[in-house]
């Protein structure tokens, strides 16, 4: 029988685990997921300060340190285009073939349902806690992280002295005002 692909695309800046109930609650709905880690091209900024080479590590560690099956799931980097009407399409071009979009961005949900795709919208978990923006927040002020995240982005963080790069950056704003 012909196999059900859903495809989640988030920046995962970074991995937090919204983003790992997220892929749970897909799994269970589908026979594969793939993974879209966007906006690939960019790293070192203050919303965006890891690489996607960074973020494919911390998506694969933690999806290995829950058990998922490797061949249930594809990760693949895509980098923006400045198109948002051809997006889809270049979507389409870099993974396996899909029929279901997961997403609660609403562009992604316009761009996606304009193309013809069942596009199913997932419960949100703890969002005002499970953000990027709060994890970078807290990293920032020196508050609790790491509650927020699975060990897997703990650990890349801590290889490639994220904590450091991420204060660093916003010094860098700061005096470039
Ligand atoms: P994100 O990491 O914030 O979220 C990824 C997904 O996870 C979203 O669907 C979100 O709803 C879900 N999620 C996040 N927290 C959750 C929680 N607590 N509970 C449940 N689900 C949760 O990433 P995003 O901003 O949605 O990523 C969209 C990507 O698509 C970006 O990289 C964007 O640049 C890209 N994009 C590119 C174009 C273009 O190139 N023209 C157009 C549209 C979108």
């Amino acid at each position: 029988m012909q196999k059900v692909r859903g495809i989640l695309i988030g920046r995962m800046q970074p991995v937090h685990n919204g983003h790992m109930q997220v892929i749970n609650k897909i799994l269970h709905e589908v026979d594969e997921i793939i993974i879209g880690i966007g906006s690939a091209q960019l790293s070192h900024e203050l919303k965006d300060p890891f690489t996607a080479g960074e973020r494919v590590v911390m998506i694969s560690q933690a999806l290995a340190d829950a058990n998922v099956d490797p061949s249930r799931y594809y990760i693949i980097p895509m980098q923006d285009i400045n198109f948002n009407a051809i997006w889809a399409s270049h979507v389409k071009m870099l993974t396996p073939p899909f029929s279901v979009v997961y997403s609660g961005n609403p562009l992604v949900k316009q761009l996606f349902t304009e193309e013809g795709f069942e596009v199913r919208q997932p419960p949100l978990y703890d969002r005002l806690r499970l953000s990027g923006t709060e994890v970078r927040r807290r990293i920032l002020n020196d508050e609790d992280w790491k509650e927020l995240v699975p060990k897997a982005t703990v650990d890349v963080i801590n290889e490639i002295n994220g904590l450091e790069r991420i204060k660093n950056l916003s010094k860098k704003e700061v005096s470039d005002i």
